[in-house]
């Protein structure tokens, strides 16, 4: 038999997409470092909604279980206005097996230990506080020097440093920079209120509000806002600005969300930003993945799912080809479609939401995208 393409590969970055990428290529026998910028390895953020086509890459990691009992899942998105009164519920096809609901949300940190510890159970090499410094390659092999002075040759080279990553900077030089979507989000976490069984949205002409559960007690609170710009937004106003927003929202629930809201809550802004990369996200044995090539805004929920799907795509193909480049093509033709599709319906629903659109437009979109991100893989 001949040799396996790949023995040896070093992820960058130890985000959702960097972690799914070592676990996967560890089931193929592949010897994985894994270098982490953060010597905390910590994972910033309020809670994170999650599809049904999250949960299923979630079955294939194997944090399925873990996933379920320490965050939250249900099934629908009930669609409501502002006063309160229902106007549709959004379907969430159970992907993940007829025992799973179609649709999550767990605190960010904790999907990151659960990541992390299956990881490191993985077998994969971790070095916090570490990056690259130069990487160098010819046609056999990688060259990369590490921030601690390290030296090592791999096979393969997996970029999974986010939207500002250094690994696209140094070998795609030309590729567009990540672009301000005009619209900004408002998060909090709460105390879960009786009413929340599963994720609402409530929405305004132009502002958009929901709750999503994370976990048996809390839920988190989102407000996207249109802004025009990204400029910085002081934090000593976070809360009566986010007050301001909900106050046009007289549903019931909402206002007593509103009243939950007081000085020691912990209220975060985010400008909302987008990027998609053309294709190859190749060059010779570098591959770019995650939001280093296609960050979406959250309109789908589906930013770490599409990372996190690329890598379980990568690591299938790196099992079967008999070459890297065949391998990383067929990475490519398998991802391009389904990545373009999420950025790019997303976007198109920040539109409608700044321009105060077509409802019907909107609601169309979500649907459509849902049932796309059902298919396979
Ligand atoms: C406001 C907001 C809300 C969102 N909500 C959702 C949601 O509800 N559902 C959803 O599915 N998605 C959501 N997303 C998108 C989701 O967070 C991202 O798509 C996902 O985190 C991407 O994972 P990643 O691993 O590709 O990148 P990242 O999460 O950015 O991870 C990159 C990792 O690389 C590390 N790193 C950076 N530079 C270096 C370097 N030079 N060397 C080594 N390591 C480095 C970082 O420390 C980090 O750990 C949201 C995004 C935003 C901005």
């Amino acid at each position: 038999m001949a040799a396996p393409a790949v023995k040896k590969v070093l992820v960058i970055g130890g985000g959702f997409s960097g972690m799914a990428a070592a676990i996967e290529l560890r089931k193929h026998g592949i010897e994985v470092d894994l270098v982490e910028i953060d010597p905390g390895w910590r994972s910033y953020g309020a809670g994170i909604s999650l599809g049904g086509a999250t949960l299923r890459a979630f079955r294939r990691l194997g944090i399925l279980e873990a996933f379920l009992e320490q965050g939250a899942a249900s099934d629908g998105v009930e669609v409501c206005i502002p006063t309160g009164q229902k106007v549709a519920e959004l379907p969430t096809p159970r992907i993940a097996g007829p025992d799973v609901p179609g649709n999550g949300g767990i605190m960010r940190p904790r999907l990151a230990r659960i990541l992390a510890e299956a990881t490191r159970a993985a077998g994969a090499n971790v070095r916090l506080g570490c990056t690259f410094s130069a990487i160098e390659q010819d046609g056999e092999g990688v060259d990369v020097r590490f921030s601690d002075g390290a030296v090592s040759r791999y096979d393969l080279v997996v970029g999974a440093d986010g939207l500002y990553s250094k690994v696209r900077e140094t070998v795609f030089p030309e590729a567009p920079q990540p672009r301000y979507s005009g619209q900004g989000v408002w998060r909090a976490v709460l105390p879960r209120l009786d009413g929340v069984k599963g994720t609402m949205m409530w929405m305004g002409a132009k502002v958009k509000t929901g709750l999503n559960p994370v976990s048996r007690d809390q839920m988190y609170l989102f407000v996207t806002e249109d802004r025009p710009d990204n400029a910085h937004i002081d934090p000593s106003t976070f809360l009566d600005s986010l007050k301001e927003l909900l106050a046009r929202f007289p549903a019931p629930l909402m206002q007593q969300v509103r009243a939950q809201l007081d000085e020691h809550s912990q209220i975060i802004y985010r400008p909302l930003e987008n990027l998609l990369v053309p294709a190859p996200w190749y060059r010779g044995r570098v591959v770019l993945i995650g939001d280093t090539v296609h960050a979406t805004t959250p309109h789908m929920a589906s930013g770490a799912c599409i990372g996190i799907e690329d890598a379980i795509v990568l690591a299938e193909e790196i099992g079967r080809a008999g070459s890297v480049d065949a391998a990383l093509s067929a990475f490519q033709a398998r991802r391009w479609e389904r990545c373009r599709m999420v950025v790019q319906n997303s976007g198109r629903l920040g539109e409608i939401e700044i321009a105060g659109g077509d409802k019907e437009e909107h609601g169309r979109i979500m649907r459509e995208t849902l049932m796309a991100l059902a298919q396979p893989i």
